[in-house]
């Protein structure tokens, strides 16, 4: 008999409730209890909406990260988090989200790190360690879900817990120290609460270490031998656990752990299979995930059974399956999803249809395909439904992308030449003065953007609102004395559900959210089908805001890598063949932009480098496809057209080449919050084309002073002539208030007259 059991589910509720709990609780609107009851209701609804499985994953809730969960749980807490008999959700908090000045009445908190985890969109709290961090174990949260998960569905539990080698590897040191000695002093405490779990009659707890999808060194290959030596004895049963990628190299050094059993992303690492399950042990358990946790795709139930049916039969009851990893990353369920194409909707499963394909799976290998004879057919027919449809291929795309050209991803002159005609056209100041694209997103233009959403007001009134701020974003920037302008995106939701919602292929939910990080959620579109522009996507604003200044007026479009990497994507052709669709697309956009006479057209590419491979050896390849793409989209133009882009993260050391194949005029990138230091990269490499330093952080409501503006510019022009230097923020400004967006970029003017007085 197969088991089928799941790796983690969403936390934040069908009706994003943990969201809504969250902030009200941080507005101080509600109280520790409220909040509790919700995240109780919604840990009690996950289970009941998994009761078909044989074993129900507890400790995957979480209220903000599970990372930082694992940091409470082994209670490493830096100390400057820690209150005095203070309250133990206080403490969280302060290390999730920081304090700000105002809030604590003493000194500014920052919060703890946040980065992406692993190659999805969700972001973990990272751990901070030193030579002297001790660790110690403190299993509440664990304990009282699991009591509260066993009264629901009694022995079918499975506590998840992160790794100890995950739990290092992914954490940084604060002093210099090698985190990876303190496995020695952490492994104890993991020790005390696997005893703690076998006490409570757990059989088997889940051990996740996806660092086994990542290249690793034989110093970390060591420290999971040690580890799971040391922990295989404490009277439960481990499931190690991996995913997001092929084990690889890492393949030996996992089958050779004394654990009870193996999880693997049997999606990503389906071409490993066979080898890991005939070198697997005969008294240990292999967990195949053959659901994709990282799409919304239904799964081809009958393929995954004619690729697992054999392996049933050799292992038994010793093959379970499951998702190819949490199924965090998906949506809750289709159940919401009303206004979505009907056909499209069949394509599609989300958390809850993934659970349910699982419990099809499993009675077809425990009793026979037939005994799941209609639920199968089904299935196949949506799968045919989606494979022969006609509203996913598209010829006439299919022609043009068999005559796409080396020529179309090269500009007309190199940049060399091209800037001298551009200055003479565009005719800028030195240090020219810009931002990033979004002005604040205030709650008038939310509350129109919902009032027009619910039919409360017509498409021309919406578009009145949209223009009145366009206009009020002109004229603040004429008054600024800034020297680009943008239109302020006040009519875009979202970067990329923006041109999701314009360009054909693309499907919108209405609520498949997914948690990005704490309380924050996004929406991704879903790609099902070839992506052709419609029409002109924003032409019209930008055509709007350039009729009322003579300052030019930058486009503003999300480049195709973006739109992609931030979206579900098809799983029937490579991510790169839908990238260059988008990037067709795009194109198309600008060129129509720059035949309405747009000079500056600004391409965004803010989630590049997040689309990096795991394993450094498929870097080349990603990046090779992800800048030919942009390169498409953007490289059409004239020598007079100037192509910014923008990219909003520092660490460039790695990629800086691939960045400067891009070939844009401008780059404008984070650095402020490293003081420049990203720009050692200049150091060894001549980043040949103009750039704009981030010269203060966005992030935070803090207004920076002309000085620290003057400071941060004279190290950038250490490292990069200043003729090819421009002045901005670090990002977009849509999350601040005016009022802190106006004296900054008042101080940002000030600091660059200054600048200009001294060259
Ligand atoms: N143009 C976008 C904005 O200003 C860029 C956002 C981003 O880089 N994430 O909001
Ligand atoms: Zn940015």
């Amino acid at each position: 008999m197969a088991k089928i059991h799941n790796l983690g589910f969403p936390r934040i509720g069908k009706g994003r409730e943990l969201k809504k709990a969250l902030e009200s609780y941080w507005r101080g609107e509600t109280t520790e209890r409220d909040l509790e009851n919700v995240a109780e209701a919604i840990r009690l609804e996950n289970i009941s909406l998994q009761r078909d499985l044989d074993l129900v994953s507890v400790n995957d809730f979480s209220l903000y990260d599970h990372m930082l969960d694992c940091s409470i749980m082994v209670d490493n807490i830096p100390s400057r988090y820690r209150i005095d008999n203070g309250n133990a959700l206080d403490v969280y908090f302060r290390m999730a989200r920081g304090k700000s000045a105002k809030d604590s009445g003493e000194t500014r908190l920052s919060a703890q790190e946040m980065t992406k985890w692993f190659d999805t969109n969700y972001h973990y709290i990272v751990p901070e360690f030193t030579s002297s961090t001790l660790f110690a174990p403190r299993p509440m949260k664990l304990i009282k879900e699991l009591s509260e998960a066993k009264n629901l569905v009694g022995a079918k539990v499975k506590p998840v817990l992160v790794g100890p080698v995950t739990y290092l590897k992914l954490g940084k040191e604060k002093d210099g120290s090698n985190r990876i000695d303190l496995l020695p002093r952490i492994l104890p405490v993991y020790g005390t609460i696997l005893k703690n779990l076998a006490d409570q009659g757990v059989e088997w707890v889940q051990m996740d270490e996806p660092v086994l999808a990542t290249d690793l060194d034989e110093q970390w290959r060591g420290a999971l031998r040690r580890a799971y030596d040391e922990l295989s004895d404490y009277g439960v049963k481990l499931l190690l656990t991996t995913c997001f990628g092929e084990l690889r190299d890492n393949c030996y050094t996992a089958l050779a752990l004394p654990v009870h059993g193996l999880h693997i992303d049997a999606v990503r690492g389906a071409a490993e299979i066979d080898a890991i399950a005939s070198a697997i042990r005969p008294d240990q358990t292999l967990s195949l995930g053959v659901i994709n946790g990282r799409n919304v795709w239904k799964s081809d139930l009958n393929s995954i059974l004619d690729r697992i049916e054999p392996v049933a039969a050799e292992l038994g009851d010793r093959l379970w399956i499951a998702p190819s990893c949490s199924l965090l990353h998906v949506p809750i369920s289709l159940e919401r999803e009303k206004s979505i194409d009907p056909l499209i909707r069949s394509w599609l499963a989300f958390a809850v249809e993934k659970i349910g394909e699982l419990v099809i799976i499993k009675k077809a290998l425990d009793l026979g395909r037939s005994s799941v004879g209609e639920e199968l057919e089904a299935n196949a027919l949506a799968i045919r439904s989606r494979r022969d449809s006609d509203r996913v291929c598209n010829r006439a795309l299919r022609e043009a992308l068999a005559k796409i050209t080396p020529d179309m991803e090269r500009r007309k002159s190199p940049y060399c030449k091209r800037t001298d005609i551009q200055r003479a056209v565009l005719d800028l100041p030195k240090y020219p003065t810009t931002t990033i694209g979004s002005f604040p997103q205030t709650v008038e233009i939310r509350a129109a953007r919902s009032r027009y959403k619910k039919g409360d007001i017509d498409e021309a009134q919406y578009e009145e609102i949209m223009r009145r701020q366009i206009a009020n974003a002109i004229k603040i920037q004429e008054e600024l004395g800034l020297d680009v302008f943008v239109h302020g995106e006040a009519e875009r939701n979202d970067m990329v559900e923006y041109f999701g919602e314009r360009l054909e292929g693309f499907a919108i939910t209405s609520s498949g959210w997914v948690q990005s990080y704490g309380s924050r959620c996004v929406k991704p579109p879903i790609i099902f089908g070839d992506v052709l522009r419609r029409g002109a996507m924003t032409l019209r604003w930008i055509k709007y805001a350039q009729s009322l200044t003579s300052r030019p007026v930058k486009g503003m479009l999300t480049g195709p890598v973006t739109i992609l990497n931030w979206s579900f994507v098809r799983d029937d052709q490579p991510r790169k063949d839908t990238c260059l669709q988008i990037a067709l697309a795009m194109r198309e956009e600008v060129l129509e932009l720059e035949k309405a006479r747009t000079g500056i057209i600004q391409i965004d590419e803010a989630a590049l480098r997040e689309g990096l491979p795991l394993r450094r050896s498929d870097w080349k390849e990603y990046l090779d496809w992800a800048t030919g793409a942009f390169r498409i989209t953007a490289n059409g133009v004239n020598n007079q057209t100037q192509i910014h882009t923008h990219m909003c993260y520092s660490e460039f050391n790695d990629i800086i080449e691939a960045i400067s194949a891009m070939d844009a005029d401008v780059i404008t990138i984070e650095s402020s919050r490293s003081d420049m230091e990203l720009l050692d990269v200049f150091d060894d490499f001549r980043y040949p084309n103009e750039i704009g330093p981030g010269v203060y952080d966005i992030h935070s409501p803090n207004i920076p002073s002309v000085d620290s503006i003057v400071h941060l510019m004279r190290l950038a022009a250490e490292k990069i002539p200043s003729e090819r230097l421009w002045v901005n923020p670090d990002c977009g400004l849509k999350t601040r208030q005016w009022d802190e967006v106006i004296p900054s970029l008042k101080n940002m003017v000030a600091a660059t007259k200054i600048l200009r007085g001294e060259v």
